[in-house]
């Protein structure tokens, strides 16, 4: 089982696979890990701190590390693109009024980010930059910025004044209005997530896990006739590893949002990270968690803040009207709601 936000997996069903292999196999495949097809018992694993975030590669497929090593060095390359405050990254280049000839993929990547903010409404809007700049999660000292710096900042947040143009050279040019500042936080892992898998899947890896700080996306299924176990971190918890709940999924990805990945208290009251576009203040919708079940990282990173923040009603509506995607949303006293069709995903023991 692996653990989404804590990167522990757990390794389980040793003993029945201990097991079979006496019954089925030659002691050649004890010696190798291998179980037959090149699938291994035990994962070729790789990690590391990237994205701010613990990332973590497992193999089930009997391939060469130095794939695995190669896959995560993708994680640099993309934040050398996405990355709102690397000053050498495309889109602080961007933000900064220091090009406007954007890569497709750049452009790929805004393109979704506006498309979610119509669908919502504006209620998720990657123009939030100006303000989500002023706001420092990541400090050792975080605090409230001043008011009227975080008024100021909200006149250039509006998704529906930025533009993209498909160039003659496969090259895009975007227009915005000066201070517009575009953040990509929201949704960028999803995307390196699935790109991640790409690059995995063409270099013959058919069983496997990223896990971007708990975006988790797997590739294929454990082993024929076992799913992988994904927990979903309980919110707050004390311990730090009770989980909300175990995933049975196979080649789909698990990603949450949530109040309780980034944020602080002032004075009592409780900020987070995931920011009203209308006030520039963190959302206060009495949500934990959003947790999208989905075959693609993008959608389910995506999804997971938008639902979030159109909170319980309209997010849970929005899932209902997706096929093939499944959430479970917390609401901030413990209870949880899940969509139609999230009970076949629910590990039972
Ligand atoms: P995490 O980064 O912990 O995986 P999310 O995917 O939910 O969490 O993204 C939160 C990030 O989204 C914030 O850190 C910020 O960069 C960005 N963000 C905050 N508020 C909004 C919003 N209203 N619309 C779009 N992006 C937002
Ligand atoms: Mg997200």
């Amino acid at each position: 089982m692996m653990k989404l936000n804590l990167l522990t997996p757990v390794k389980r069903r040793w003993l029945s696979i201990l097991t079979a292999l006496s019954m089925s196999v030659s002691a050649l495949f004890y010696v190798t890990g291998c179980i037959g097809d090149n699938v291994l018992t035990t994962p070729i694993t790789v990690t590391d701190y990237k994205l701010n975030t613990y990332v973590r590669i497992y193999s089930y497929s009997n391939v060469r590390k130095e794939i695995l090593t190669d896959a995560l060095k993708l994680c640099d390359t993309y934040e050398h693109i996405f990355s709102r405050t690397l000053a050498s990254s495309e889109l602080y280049k961007v933000n900064h009024k220091e090009t406007n000839i954007i890569s497709r993929e750049l452009a790929t990547l805004i393109n979704i980010g506006l498309e979610y903010g119509e669908i919502s409404n504006g209620a998720f809007d990657i123009t939030i930059g100006s303000v989500s700049s002023l706001w420092d999660f990541t400090s050792e000292t975080p605090r409230v910025p001043d008011d009227n710096k975080i008024k100021q900042a909200l006149s250039f947040v509006d998704y529906t004044q930025v533009h993209l143009t498909e160039n003659s050279d496969g090259t895009y040019t975007i227009d915005m209005p000066e201070g517009t500042c575009l953040d990509l936080g929201a949704i960028a892992k999803g995307y390196i997530a699935d790109r991640i898998k790409d690059y995995l899947q063409e270099h013959n890896v058919s069983r496997g896990i990223i896990n971007l700080g708990g975006n988790v996306l797997c590739i294929g299924q454990k082993k024929n006739d076992t799913n992988f176990s994904i927990g979903v971190k309980q919110p707050f918890a004390q311990d730090g590893s009770s989980l909300m709940e175990t995933l049975s999924i196979n080649d789909s990805s698990v990603v949450s949002s949530g109040t309780y990945e980034r944020y602080f208290y002032e004075n009592d009251k409780f900020y987070h990270h995931i920011l009203n576009p209308s006030t520039g203040y963190p959302y206060d919708n009495e949500l934990w968690d959003v947790t999208i079940l989905s075959s693609d990282s993008t959608t389910g990173d995506c999804l997971s803040t938008v639902c979030f923040v159109l909170g319980l009603d309209k997010g849970m509506n929005l899932i209902e009207s997706y096929e093939g995607v499944e959430a479970i949303f917390m609401s901030n006293d413990g209870t949880k709601y899940y969509s139609s069709g999230a009970d076949k995903y629910i590990f039972r023991q």
